[in-house]
């Protein structure tokens, strides 16, 4: 996989992609500056090939094949495609077929008809060339053997291949205060997933009535709020995501109270996305929220590979700050309500759920149904209630801060 790290480097090496956050303008193809072309003149078998995009800005990509017709695929995060015609790029004849579109939100997909099996060679992100403003890409293809064709072979790169064009909506541009604050809250669990269980009640449950309650506060503060489930049913951990993107929400916050060994946890604890998080009970729990979807044949090891995981990082260094911020505000608030919290009460862990890289998130362990105290706090209205109400204090400091840094980043 040499070439996939040569990919990782050049795009580390370009800052502008960490600023840019996939929320300004979208690229363009200028397909006046744009080419396929092949080396040699043996037309009847394959022939080296370099395919040549200049952007109006740099954006992140992926590279891989598939098999069965052999073909290219590059995944931008993300070009505006639309109104350029695919066919129209010069050399487009050397190649069976040539495609491009949105297929994903953040995502648009070059597939591209090999004539055989081919290598990647070089993928290169530089300036424009020749004075024109942008980033040109240049990807370099070789003929190879079937034997030394690497595939990405998943199911899952199937079902993306180049659909329709769907009706994607893009993020807004990040709120600077005119418009309300739209708040995503994820029940967890539900369905054939009850999540923690004590007796008759289930976390499912318990959260589904408590996302209830302070979307109700929520919402009298002036704030709007989309949910995840407004019933007992299975959502997927990745589809959960989606609907707050799809939703357009400016806040993810997933509710749980989830168990754990007696003596291991207790207390209201928030968690943001780190990977890197190694503490045993968090490890317990991040396995016991993928396993519902491991059941349900989502496979979510499947979904992402390393190099998207790289992207999305990039894109994440600007929203971890804002999820860190809402974190610090939140314990605030929670500690000014006298809501008891874990001794460290803010952790990072590899929680599915909270892998958005553009919508601040965190999951929101209210308590552990295991812990005695805990138990009593989450079955007692007046603890929920006065736990709802710090978290919408929170979030409503919280905007107001964080519009006030979009405003001051646009200056
Ligand atoms: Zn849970």
């Amino acid at each position: 996989m040499r070439w996939l790290c040569a990919v990782l480097l050049l795009l580390l090496a370009w800052p502008a992609l960490a600023d840019n956050g996939g929320r300004s303008a979208l690229a363009t193809v200028d397909l006046t500056q744009s080419s396929l072309t092949a080396e040699g003149r043996d037309r009847g078998k394959p022939r080296p090939m370099e395919l040549r995009l200049t952007l109006s800005q740099p954006v992140p990509y992926r590279v891989y094949f598939l098999d069965g017709p052999p073909r290219l695929v590059v995944d931008f995060r993300e070009i505006d495609f639309s109104g350029t015609e695919a066919e129209a790029l010069p050399g487009r004849d050397l190649v069976p077929a040539l495609r491009w579109g949105r297929f994903r939100p953040g995502w648009s997909r070059l597939v591209m008809e090999l004539p055989g099996p081919y290598a990647l060679r070089l993928a290169v992100q530089s300036p424009a060339e020749g004075g024109a403003r942008g980033a040109l890409v240049k990807l370099r293809i070789e003929p190879v053997g079937q034997k030394d064709f690497v595939t990405r072979g998943n199911a899952l790169s199937a079902l993306w291949d180049l659909p329709t064009p769907a009706d994607v909506t893009a993020l807004p541009p990040r709120r600077t205060g005119e418009r309300p604050l739209r708040v995503a809250l994820d029940p967890g669990h539900g369905g054939h997933d009850p999540g923690a269980q004590v007796g008759a009640i289930s976390e499912a449950a318990l959260m589904l009535s408590f996302a209830r309650e302070l979307t109700e506060i929520l919402t009298r503060a002036g704030f709007e709020v989309v949910a995840t489930r407004n019933d007992d049913n299975f959502i997927p951990l990745e589809r959960r995501m989606t609907i707050a993107r799809a939703k357009q929400a400016d806040l993810f916050i997933s509710l749980h109270a989830d168990a754990l060994p007696a003596g291991e946890a207790a207390g209201l604890s928030i968690y943001m996305w780190n990977p890197q998080a190694d503490d045993r009970a968090t490890r317990e729990l991040a396995m016991r929220h993928d396993r519902a979807d491991l059941l349900a044949g989502l496979d979510l090891a499947g979904t992402d590979d390393q190099l998207a995981d790289v992207l999305m990082d990039l894109v994440r260094t600007e929203t971890h700050p804002r999820s860190e911020a809402f974190a610090k505000f939140t314990v605030s608030e929670l500690n000014r309500a006298g809501i008891a919290m874990h001794r460290t009460p803010v952790r990072g862990a590899a929680f599915s759920v909270l892998k958005s890289p553009d919508i601040p998130s965190v999951l929101i362990e209210l308590g552990f149904l295991t812990d005695a105290g805990d138990r009593a706090n989450l079955f007692d209205p007046d603890w929920r209630a006065r736990t709802a109400q710090a978290l919408t204090q929170a979030i409503s400091l919280w905007a107001q801060d964080d519009a006030a840094r979009a405003v001051l980043l646009r200056k």
